[in-house]
């Protein structure tokens, strides 16, 4: 455990929020305080289109669960109708990582598909808007010299 006061971060380990008062976030702080373990500073709504987007990659619901690292019914707690429930910050961090993963990776799971993204993606990029480019030039098979 660090004691140092002129440390950057709050003194509980693993935690990497600015120190408000006695070396302790505010969330940390209002935990010693209060004795309590409410360190909830996210919402379900912040994580619901997150979660939607995981369920859409997986095969099943239970993978999809798993590899957010939660229990069935944390999942179903956050994607309740109530958008305001409380989300404990390390299930925020797994769910972010989860989607993190899914960063990069076609939306649609058919192996081997190239999606809409990819494509629209792609056109920006300048090899994508030469391939245009060359698309959209006349033919200048028997042009003149
Ligand atoms: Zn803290």
């Amino acid at each position: 455990m660090r004691l140092r006061s002129d440390s950057t971060t709050c003194k509980t380990p693993g935690c990497t929020r600015a120190p408000r008062a006695a070396g302790l976030c505010r969330p940390c702080r209002t935990r010693e305080i209060h004795g309590s373990d409410v360190v909830m500073t996210h919402t379900a709504g912040e994580v619901q289109h997150l979660m939607r987007r995981i369920l859409d990659h997986y095969p099943t619901a239970r993978d999809a669960i798993g590899a957010c690292g939660m229990s069935s019914e944390t999942f179903y707690r956050i994607m309740r109708k109530d958008s305001r429930a409380s989300l404990k910050t390390p299930t925020y961090q797994r769910i972010m990582a989860a989607a993190e993963v899914l960063n990069g990776l076609p939306i649609e799971s058919e192996p081997g598909a190239i999606t809409w993204p990819e494509v629209a993606e792609y056109a920006t990029t300048p090899e994508g808007l030469a391939f245009i480019v060359q698309c959209r030039a006349p033919k200048v098979i028997g042009r003149a010299a």
